[in-house]
């Protein structure tokens, strides 16, 4: 490796500046970037206290001299580039030097390296950015950082990090990146002194995929290939009916994790009527082109890239993704039974049943309605009101009442806890960070009546669910609730698919438009709807009544003089 110099003001000036290490992952990301720029082929993170007790990161790289080691966590020092022209086209993941001197500036760091050529290592240690000294020690060729007490300095920081187990979760999804995208380099993760992963050299890329995401979802995946000039595009996509609850996409633009809005919508556009509209498509990409067709000074933390050739690597995937679903002859799926339950949102489902047992369409209590309902065209029901008149789309105002009925008893049915233990035990294997967050809830998913225990790395053995779920797919639902917890939603809320469900059954349990009503029913629809929560639109957000005051009215019969 070349030796660390200062870059030349006139790219210092063209740098995407403003480096701020906000949360450790984000320290975590740079220095592994820098241990696989120095050609690591082991790196190992130890981390204490979700990062911010301590933060190491050991490689078994090409290492510093002492030279190097005193000038690496200056402003502005790099070994990578030196001048403009390599800017247009950077290979490797660091190019501004400004990692180092930011993590330093906000802890106290150690810094241990050995060159191959030397023999023996030197150790400095810098707290909140200033050397203190250097000496040598004894160790193998490569680096090792130790960060302590992040923030130290910059309580404020500190105060807006989320809870450690958001912080560590981050983390992992860092180390997971990693690991993806370099499936030849052996990555271990300690937190607390417990080992996260532990992955040995030379995997290959499904061996890697299997343990990190979990095999739930790798089995519902398929390979994609397409190399076109100097474009080539290799990854995985999932199957339309895949489960991917909860799963973030990757996408790797020349071995960097990077996140492009565009590239996912077209991906999404390309499964068209495959997917339902509220799913979510997984894929793995890996994207490889010439480094000058890729910007990657664009995103202070390097997150996002612009292609110099966008236009043309996008229909380039939307080619390649459509024709692998083409090709897998996926279509079929719209004749799948599987798909027709999903696409009715469950109302064949154990729970839709007892719903329709215990919540009765039309009430049994004498209505309250005093006035004359009239019903106009078997369609609408209007009413006089204190202020006026009040209209109703009789469908959709049943609708609601039914709503409303039906989640009454679910949340009733949900909190009576009853179990419904399986025949069969069910394994599930999750992706890492899916691992985690069950493990932060467990005790939450049991008192839901999931009864649910550790089985192996990154296994879950589920013996029962709750009663009002009993067919539901355990994988699909433990899924479900995992993503709702981890994007904050919480279990309280009703899960897409039962909020469906209840839509759906209160939909078809409902009067329909055209049915000819007696008239306690059109009284007892009006005192019903006028207990609802929410009166004035259907589940599905359309219109279910119309008040007119007598004021519109004078107004429209132009009396408003009078
Ligand atoms: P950049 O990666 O953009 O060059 P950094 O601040 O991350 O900037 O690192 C500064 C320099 O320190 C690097 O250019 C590299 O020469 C050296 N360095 C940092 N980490 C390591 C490492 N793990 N192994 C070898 N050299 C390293
Ligand atoms: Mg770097």
């Amino acid at each position: 490796m070349s030796s660390i110099r200062a870059l030349p003001d006139e790219v210092v000036s063209k740098i995407a500046a403003g480096e701020v290490v906000e949360r450790p992952a984000f320290a975590v990301k740079e220095l592994i970037e820098n241990s696989i720029d120095a050609n690591a082929t082991l790196i190992t993170i130890d981390i204490e206290e979700s990062g911010l007790k301590k933060i190491a990161v050991i490689d078994n790289g090409d290492g510093m001299d002492k030279d190097d080691l005193s000038l690496s966590f200056l402003p502005h020092t790099t070994s990578k580039i030196s001048g403009m022209d390599e800017l247009a086209h950077v290979s490797s993941f660091g190019f501004r030097g400004e990692a180092l001197h930011s993590i330093a500036a906000i802890s106290r760091m150690v810094v241990q390296s050995r060159t191959v050529d030397m023999p023996g290592g030197n150790e400095l240690f810098i707290e909140g950015g200033s050397p203190q000294f250097v000496k040598k020690i004894g160790m193998p060729t490569g680096t090792s950082i130790f960060v302590y007490d992040l923030f130290f300095n910059t309580p404020v920081r500190k105060k807006f990090l989320k809870s450690s187990a958001t912080e560590i979760r981050f983390i992992l999804e860092i180390v997971m990146q990693m690991a993806l995208a370099y499936p030849g380099i052996g990555f271990k993760l300690i937190h607390n002194k417990k080992i996260v992963i532990d992955l040995p050299r030379e995997q290959s890329l499904e061996e890697r995929m299997d343990v990190i995401l979990g095999h739930t979802l790798t089995r519902d995946l398929l390979p994609i290939y397409l190399s076109q000039d100097d474009v080539q595009l290799h990854g995985f996509i999932s199957k339309p009916l895949a489960m991917t609850a909860g799963n973030k996409p990757f996408l790797f633009v020349n071995k960097r994790s990077v996140q492009y809005q565009l590239i996912s919508s077209v991906i999404k556009q390309a499964y068209g009527t495959l997917l339902e509209p509220r799913a979510q498509p997984f894929y793995l990409f890996f994207l490889t082109l010439p480094h000058q067709y890729v910007d990657v000074n664009v995103h202070p933390r390097k997150e996002q890239v612009h292609l110099a050739n966008e236009s043309a690597v996008i229909e380039f995937i939307q080619k390649t993704v459509s024709s692998t679903l083409q090709a897998n002859n996926l279509t079929y799926q719209f004749k799948n039974e599987e798909m027709d339950a999903l696409r009715d949102g469950g109302t064949h489902t154990y729970a839709a049943h007892v719903l329709r047992e215990e919540v009765e369409p039309w009430g049994k209590e004498a209505s309250k309605v005093t006035g004359d309902v009239l019903q106009i065209h078997n369609l609408y029901l209007v009413v006089q009101t204190k202020k006026g008149a009040m209209m109703v789309d009789q469908h959709a105002a049943h609708e609601r009442i039914l709503y409303e009925q039906f989640l009454e008893e679910f949340e009733k049915q949900k909190s009576k806890k009853e179990v419904f233990v399986l025949k069969k035990a069910e394994m599930i294997d999750v992706s890492l960070s899916d691992a985690e967050t069950v493990r932060e809830y467990l005790s939450e998913l049991q008192e839901l009546g999931f009864d649910i225990e550790e089985f192996g790395t990154n296994v879950f053995k589920i013996n029962a669910v709750p009663t009002l779920f009993q067919d539901r797919k355990v994988a699909e639902l433990l899924l479900e609730a995992v993503h709702d917890l981890q994007t904050g939603i919480g279990l309280k809320n009703v899960d897409i698919r039962s909020h469906k469900m209840l839509s759906y059954l209160a939909c078809r349990t409902a009067i329909k438009a055209g049915d000819k009503l007696t008239k306690e029913q059109m009284k007892d629809l009006i005192n019903k709807l006028s207990e609802t929560k929410t009166q004035y639109t259907c589940p599905h957000g359309r219109p279910v009544k119309i008040d007119i005051s007598m004021r519109e009215l004078e107004r429209m019969f132009k009396r408003s003089g009078f």
